[in-house]
């Protein structure tokens, strides 16, 4: 070994001092675990009061990127970026509860955040589940240590939709946070100051990404809740403008313990995605009531639940909520008996089956055997969930052939 030789020395340091000076318009994927500082003072004031950057865990400039952009359409005092929509939720309630905090909890949420509050109530956290699909349930669920409500807008996959003006005045009265899981509606429809949500999380993998190339989610705080006499803020946060001091909480313990942090790579995917959420969700939620409506006078279907038809629950809620034109993307429908379900799924060709929601194509998947498939049938009766109930997460395709293929399918079979 020829250790005169400078070669590797050369390639490890001969680029670290070049000038990044030009203006891409794609902001540059931050490939880099960490960041070299020319001076220790620098070193030293960004661990001590600098919001720069020192190791990835906490962030890097591709997801700060990210996180102003999302921030900038739910119009928040600052947003998290997280490596899921799970680890979104969780940086909340791990964040800020604490073993003997109380929180109340929709009926109608996303399973895995079900599954996630299980393990909650294992350290010590207490929950109520009430029907948020009307506030009356929200008074007597309230406790002296409650300090949350969490609810989704639309509900994954029969399609209830939550009151959320009036969790949101619920939650201002009593001094409480209201947590609310907006993936189903996105800030293009419902930013979550409307309904005066104090935190806002997103699934990014859903349509605010829309391609189905990455995972991530968001935490936005939309500062109309006053941290300022909450307990469980730690000293060290609670500095400067105290409408920061629970953003900056989870961005600084829950990314530096949890790690779960967004990657580059992924932000940049999504921040791509982000562009053009506006048109894909809207033509997704024009060809969701498109199919909506088709499917309600098919005879080949039955129980259509979709927000944006005249026949649903929550009809006049939804509207009022979305200003009656942006529903969603997803629809529940019940194949008809006489149909044997998995031959009709077998024989789509444009419709995707699969699990996931929001993406650019469209999807079906029959719930009790798949998503469901763990629950009692009691549960799945309670429900109104039969082994012909399919779930559609609506696309852009067009509508018409979306349509056809429905079509084919049922009378090819
Ligand atoms: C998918 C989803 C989540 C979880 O998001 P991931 O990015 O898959 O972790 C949370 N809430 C809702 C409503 C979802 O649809």
């Amino acid at each position: 070994m020829n250790n005169e030789n400078s070669l590797i020395t050369n390639v490890l340091h001969s680029d670290r001092k070049l000038e990044i000076d030009t203006r891409p318009v794609q902001y540059p994927i931050h490939a880099t675990l960490h960041y070299a500082f020319d001076k220790v003072e620098d070193l030293i004031a960004t661990f001590q009061s600098n919001p720069g950057y020192a190791y990835s865990r906490q962030g890097t400039p591709t997801t700060t990127a990210l996180e102003t952009k999302i921030n900038a359409m739910e119009e928040g005092v600052g947003t998290v970026c997280c490596s899921s929509g799970m680890a979104a939720i969780a940086g909340v309630f791990l964040t800020l509860l604490k073993a003997g905090d109380h929180f109340i909890c929709s009926h109608y949420i996303f399973g895995n955040t079900n599954s996630f509050f299980s393990t909650l109530m294992r350290f010590g956290v207490e929950v109520t589940f009430v029907d948020t699909t009307r506030v009356d349930d929200l008074e007597a669920a309230l406790r002296p240590n409650t300090k949350l409500v969490f609810s989704e807008s639309i509900a994954n996959p029969m399609t209830q939709v939550s009151d959320l003006k009036g969790i949101g005045d619920f939650c201002e009265k009593h001094g409480l946070i209201f947590f609310l899981d907006n993936t189903m509606l996105t800030p293009v429809v419902l930013k979550g100051s409307d309904v005066k949500a104090s935190l806002v999380m997103h699934s990014l993998s859903k349509s605010m990404g829309g391609h189905a190339n990455a995972l991530g989610g968001s935490i936005t705080d939309t500062g109309l809740y006053d941290w300022s006499n909450y307990p469980n803020i730690h000293e060290r946060y609670r500095k400067d403008d105290s409408k920061k001091w629970a953003i900056t909480q989870i961005k600084k313990k829950y990314l530096r313990d949890m790690g779960a942090t967004l990657s580059a790579d992924s932000a940049h995917k999504i921040s791509v995605g982000l562009e053009t959420v506006e048109l894909r969700v809207r033509r997704a939620y024009e060809n969701a009531l498109g199919l909506a409506k088709y499917l309600e006078q098919s005879p080949y279907f039955k129980n259509v639940k979709y927000p944006g038809l005249k026949s649903h629950a929550q009809h006049e809620l939804a509207s009022s909520l979305t200003g009656g034109n942006a529903y969603g993307f997803l629809i529940s429908a019940e194949l008809s008996e006489n149909l044997d379900m998995k031959a009709v799924l077998n024989n789509f060709k444009t419709i995707i089956l699969a699990s996931h929601l929001g993406d650019n194509r469209t999807l079906c998947i029959p719930v009790a055997q798949t998503i469901f498939y763990e629950m009692s049938q009691e549960t799945l009766n309670n429900m109104n969930i039969s082994h012909n109930t399919l779930r559609f997460s609506v696309g852009i395709e067009l509508l018409l052939d979306i349509i056809k293929d429905i079509e084919q399918a049922v009378e090819a079979h």
